[in-house]
């Protein structure tokens, strides 16, 4: 029995379907893992750097707050002391020098009375004394007569600035001019000091902006006194808000973002990082990601390999001893396979019940075909195989053949039944005497045959005379009695050298059988005479 090999089952084992889909799994999951830590670390990175530049971005605020606080209380008390003071250009002078030399808040100091003319400024490089600052944001200012903070300022000297101011008030309260000091943008300055002390080689950098966004610092001076349009974190910082979030700047970079606002100016801070550099470490965050999954990957798919095989086992041996029923072993190969699970035993024993009952069957099959249904002695295929069996092995053998003498007149007397009884009993009596190896066939109707292989003639004979007075003893149905006439012949094997062939020792045994009929019956005949 085989099965067809040019269809496309024959080519899909079970365990190559198996080690697919473990494959298939143990990548799926690996690549998911790998996928999900990634998504994981790039937003604990992120959130990080966030929180960072956020600390970072109030940090700052804190420091600027606390720089102009203690710059406006300088400025207050110079107000305070110059009040008295006003036409004494010599104690102008001289406090402006103090203020300008002894702090190091300011680029530079100026005192301006309520025309707007500056009555002293230091340094004195700066030649401004004298000049009248036209505009009328200082002119609102003056009037206003409360400490303030300007917007950036271009003045006549040329150096775009802001300057923090304090009102110098006469005693009876009336505004008498300002103290102002001066606080360079795009030159070095304070601003400088407390912001500039950063960190710019991984990209990361700070600016600030104002209420009206526009830039006061940003380490790129160029974009100084421009508007900050388009970053959100500088929109939320100059709305006075505090926070962090990922913002594309200016350049179309994404940015990590952290701002917050300076309480005493209302400017925003805004600390940024570019994402590219949050995200730099993630690669060999990923590398130890994998260097622990893969490995484990790996163990875990050979187990799964190695359990895919040990499942398709007994399922393959099955499947090749149903391939070839043809190999004698069946049963022993089908008994040796190792079914170590529900479905492989059921399947197992269920091949072996249907082999028993095959193999059952064919014995039977086998055994009725070379049997005679009457007597169940051997029939005439049977005799046939024997003698040819022996003839191959060049066995020597003698060969008695018999027949019932008058048989037909027991039938015709009895009938047919009784005449069946008879042939039951003498092939009961043929068997008795039989020796290992020896056998009884029936041959024709009432006609029967002995072979008694390694038997000589002479022998052969005494054993058919023995038989004929048996048979002619033994009692019969409806107390008959029978007799037999008998042939004999040998063959002496192939190692005699002899030339004859079991068809002649054949046709010789049935000639002597029929001598015997003609010289008068219940005699046996083996051609000695
Ligand atoms: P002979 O001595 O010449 O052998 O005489 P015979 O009557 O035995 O010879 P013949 O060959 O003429 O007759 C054989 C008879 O055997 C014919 C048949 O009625 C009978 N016979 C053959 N087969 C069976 C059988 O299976 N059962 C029974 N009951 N009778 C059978
Ligand atoms: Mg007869
Ligand atoms: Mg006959």
């Amino acid at each position: 029995m085989t099965i067809d090999r040019s269809s496309w089952s024959a080519f899909l084992k079970l365990r190559h379907l198996i080690i697919a889909l473990t494959t298939l799994s143990a990548v799926v999951a690996l690549l998911a893992t790998v996928y999900a830590s990634y998504r994981v670390q790039r937003e604990q990175l992120v959130a990080q750097s966030l929180d960072y530049n956020r600390a970072y971005a109030d940090k700052l605020a804190s420091t600027v707050d606390d720089f102009f606080r203690g710059a406006q209380q300088q400025l207050a008390y110079s107000a305070e002391t110059l009040s008295g003071h006003m036409k004494d250009p010599a104690f102008i002078k001289e406090e402006v020098r103090r203020l300008h030399l002894q702090t190091d808040s300011f680029n530079s100091v100026a005192v301006v009375d309520m025309q707007a003319r500056v009555l002293m400024a230091a340094p004195e490089s700066l030649q401004a004394q004298g000049t009248v600052l036209a505009d009328p944001a200082t002119r609102r200012i003056l009037d206003a007569a409360r400490p303030h903070i300007s917007a950036p300022y271009l003045p006549p000297t040329g150096n775009l600035l802001i300057y923090v101011s304090e009102p110098i008030l006469a005693e009876d309260g009336r505004p008498l001019g300002m103290v102002a000091g001066t606080i360079y943008l795009t030159q070095k300055s304070v601003l400088n000091q407390l912001l500039g002390n950063h960190y710019y080689h991984d990209g990361s950098y700070v600016y600030v902006v104002d209420a009206q966004r526009r830039i006061l610092y940003h380490p790129d001076r160029r974009r100084i006194g421009d508007l900050a349009n388009g970053n959100a974190a500088a929109a939320r910082a100059s709305r006075g808000r505090s926070g962090s979030q990922v913002v594309v700047n200016s350049q179309g970079i994404e940015m990590v973002a952290g701002f917050a606002v300076v309480p005493s100016t209302r400017w925003g801070i805004v600390a940024q990082r570019p994402l590219s550099q949050t995200l730099a470490p993630i690669g060999s965050l990923m590398g130890k990601v994998l260097g622990w999954t893969l490995p484990l990957s790996a163990v875990a798919l050979v187990l799964a390999w190695a359990f895919a095989l040990k499942i398709a086992k007994p399922l393959n041996a099955m499947a090749a001893v149903a391939t070839d029923y043809r190999a004698g072993d069946t049963d022993e190969r089908l008994r040796a396979v190792p079914a170590w699970y529900f479905e492989a035993t059921q399947i197992k024993s269920a091949m072996l019940l249907g082999l028993g009952v095959f193999t059952g069957n064919l014995r039977r099959l086998q055994k009725d075909a070379v049997t005679d249904p009457l007597t169940g002695l051997g029939n005439r295929r049977q005799f046939d195989l024997r003698l040819n069996r022996l003839a191959e092995r060049g066995t020597p053998f003698s060969l008695v053949m018999l027949d019932i003498d008058y048989f037909k007149r027991i039938n015709d007397a009895f009938g047919h039944d009784v005449g069946d009884e008879h042939l039951r009993r003498l092939a009961a009596l043929l068997e008795e005497g039989l020796g290992p190896g020896e056998v009884a066939c029936r041959i024709g109707g009432e006609e029967f045959a002995l072979i008694l292989p390694r038997t000589a003639l002479a022998e052969a004979v005494v054993r058919a005379e023995a038989l004929r007075l048996r048979a002619a003893d033994a009692p019969m149905p409806e107390g008959r009695r029978i007799t037999l006439s008998l042939g004999v012949a040998d063959w002496a094997g192939t190692a005699s050298g002899g030339a004859d062939d079991v068809a002649t020792v054949l046709k010789v045994a049935d000639q002597r059988l029929y001598a015997a009929k003609a010289s008068g019956r219940n005699r046996v005949e083996a051609g000695e005479h």
